[in-house]
């Protein structure tokens, strides 16, 4: 199968492609961030722009609730992909909690 190889901030994902017959061309097929998170080096999560939003979301009145609409998502240029950047989202390191 066709992949297409991702470096997001550090943490690199290689995202299956897959032919869409509607669309004359290949999609590709995100995973899903919440069943299988995936974190930069730094400790911040993956999320796709169009996963919802969640409670701690900084977001424009009147908008719709998504990550790709959130003031801390950082979006990672030509895909869905983007980095979380709320601090309470972080995972420390084990050096950091020694
Ligand atoms: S980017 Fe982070 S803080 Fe913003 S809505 Fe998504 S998960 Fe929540």
């Amino acid at each position: 199968m066709k992949h297409k190889r991702y470096d997001v901030e550090g943490a690199v994902l290689d995202i299956p492609l897959q032919w869409n017959e509607r669309a004359g061309k290949y999609l590709e097929q995100y995973p899903d961030f919440e069943e299988t998170p995936v974190y930069t080096p730094e400790g911040f999560p993956l999320r796709l722009t169009c996963d919802d939003a969640c409670p701690d979301a900084v977001l424009p009145d009147n908008i719709y609730r998504e990550c790709g609409s959130c003031q801390l998502f950082r979006l990672h240029s030509e895909s869905l992909l983007g980095v979380c950047g709320h601090p309470a989202h972080r995972q420390t390191t084990e050096e950091e909690t020694l």
